[in-house]
């Protein structure tokens, strides 16, 4: 028998004011394995994220978790049933240090820094856990600097921190070495390498030798469709991907 897809999208569609961002994409993400996203500007990358973690509804067709429905959930509820999102855009609170943002992210996914502060004595018994995350996550010796003061790479490992406080069984992160130069792309995708033991992780990602090295499957969206998926190999060596993509 074979096991249940930890993710799936089936017939998948997001319309604004009638343009198809996503069109009728089925996907299925393995138990386990590191499936990267990729696609050109514009081909629905980013809505499909969307569409999967519950900050977009469908127009049509469903996803689901290890075969549950989870597209007519709310982002926290999904959150609670083992999938996280890592965002392109910081969800990192600059006046906190990297403790309290892993500290504030234990206490709730969705955190606001005065709910922090009101509980700070209820966080106490969290503080192992955060140990863990910060060493997992290489900010060791940066805990107590404030995120404000991190570089950009140092606070896209905070950022997957983050999504580590809830233990997902299913991670999903969004160009997690953007912006970065060939250290931080290295030390990220040594980090993700190190995330993904365990569990299941889908990321959007540009550069093609981070997704070479990490995905086990590639998914290739364009239009909002996808064009073809399949081991990097296959993928890489299909005339329609070369053309819309690696050709460019
Ligand atoms: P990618 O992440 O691959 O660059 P996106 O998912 O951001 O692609 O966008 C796919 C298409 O959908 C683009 O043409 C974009 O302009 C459009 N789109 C995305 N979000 C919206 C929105 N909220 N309203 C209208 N059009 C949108």
């Amino acid at each position: 028998m074979t096991a249940l897809p930890a993710l799936q999208a089936v017939g998948l569609s997001k319309e604004f004011r009638g343009f198809s961002a996503t069109k009728d994409v089925n996907l299925d993400i393995r138990q386990g394995e590191i499936h990267a996203v990729i696609g050109p500007n514009g081909a629905g990358k980013t809505t499909l994220f969307n569409l999967l973690s519950g900050f977009l509804r469908p127009s049509r067709g469903e996803v689901r978790l290890f075969g549950e429905r989870i597209d007519t959930l709310a982002p926290h509820q999904i959150v609670r049933r083992g999938l996280s999102r890592s965002f392109q855009i910081s969800s990192v609170f600059s006046s906190l240090s990297v403790r309290e943002n892993l500290l504030a992210a234990l206490q709730s996914p969705t955190p606001l820094p005065g709910q922090f502060w009101s509980s700070r004595r209820k966080l106490a018994p969290l503080s192992g856990r955060v140990d863990e995350i910060v060493a997992q996550v290489g900010l060791e010796p940066l805990q107590h600097r404030l995120a404000a003061d991190l570089s950009h790479g140092e606070k896209r490992q905070l950022e997957i921190g983050i999504s580590l406080t809830q233990n997902p069984r299913v991670l999903l992160l969004d160009e997690p070495t953007s912006g970065m130069g060939s250290e931080g792309i290295a030390r990220v995708t040594q980090l993700v390498r190190e995330v993904a033991a365990g569990r299941t992780v889908v990321l959007v990602e540009h550069n093609m030798s981070v997704v070479s090295t990490l995905a086990d499957r590639i998914t290739v969206l364009q239009y909002g469709s996808v064009l073809a998926s399949g081991s990097y190999q296959d993928v890489s060596r299909d005339p329609r991907v070369i053309e819309a993509y690696l050709g460019e």
